[in-house]
């Protein structure tokens, strides 16, 4: 039968599955599809002390940490907005500030202003929410910018591992990118793609990421003679 459907599948274009549409988290049940509702690791992120006093929130910007919230910040076209995004509506504030993944920025002018006006909302008192897809890689770098705004810690991504998730800050152009223009201290990265070669070697001093942190193929790539052991682990990336 394999064999005759596939022949006349062949002469046909026509698919019945639906577009992959972003599914909301709910209890696995059954045996429905049971890994497109697997609880993410975005549903456990902590409210994040991002400086003394001020708490955000962060995840994904799909489906949000919190319900609750005065300012929905997203980086992913995927952000969830409501009716709240129509000026003639009441609701709470929704910024979508589009960055690709595992990227950075592209205007960097407006995204400072951006990490300003968060930061009055915070001193405000009022309740934020950022997220992307999963909360690490682009709400990483957003946080870790802001907490370095916020307090001068030049260790910032080191403490939004320790203290929001341990897998933010995801590629090595986004530690290049926030050693650069937000005083940041040398970080491994904590996924590969996004010119992670390409980056490595124009960094020269990024240092092999942990095996079994990693998942991809290249996870030494910036060391040709690398056994894949980890020999120059830097001890602060996961933070006190
Ligand atoms: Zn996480």
């Amino acid at each position: 039968m394999g064999k005759k459907y596939r022949h006349h599948q062949k002469g046909t274009s026509v698919s019945h599955s639906p577009p992959q549409q972003p599914l909301p988290y709910t209890a696995p049940s059954g045996n429905v599809a049971s890994a497109a509702f697997a609880k993410r690791c975005y549903h456990d992120h902590p409210p994040y002390e991002i400086a003394p006093g001020l708490t955000i929130y962060g995840g994904s910007g799909n489906f949000p940490a919190v319900e609750d919230a005065d300012v929905y910040i997203g980086f992913d076209h995927g952000m969830r907005r409501t009716k709240a995004q129509f000026p003639w509506n009441d609701g709470p504030v929704e910024v979508w500030f589009k960055i690709t993944d595992m990227s950075v920025p592209e205007d960097r002018d407006e995204f400072d202003k951006m990490l300003d006006w968060t930061a009055a909302q915070l001193k405000e008192g009022k309740k934020v929410h950022a997220g992307c897809i999963g909360g690490h890689g682009r709400t990483g770098l957003f946080f870790a910018a802001l907490r370095y705004k916020l307090t001068g810690d030049k260790d910032a991504i080191k403490h939004v591992r320790a203290n929001y998730c341990h897998k933010t800050v995801e590629s090595v152009q986004q530690v290049k990118w926030l050693m650069q223009h937000y005083g940041q201290n040398e970080a491994v990265a904590t996924k590969g793609g996004g010119g992670f070669k390409q980056s490595t070697q124009s960094l020269g001093q990024v240092k092999p990421v942990q095996p079994g942190f990693w998942t991809g193929p290249s996870a030494v790539a910036g060391n040709p003679k690398s056994t894949g052991k980890p020999t120059n682990r830097p001890a602060s990336i996961w933070g006190a």
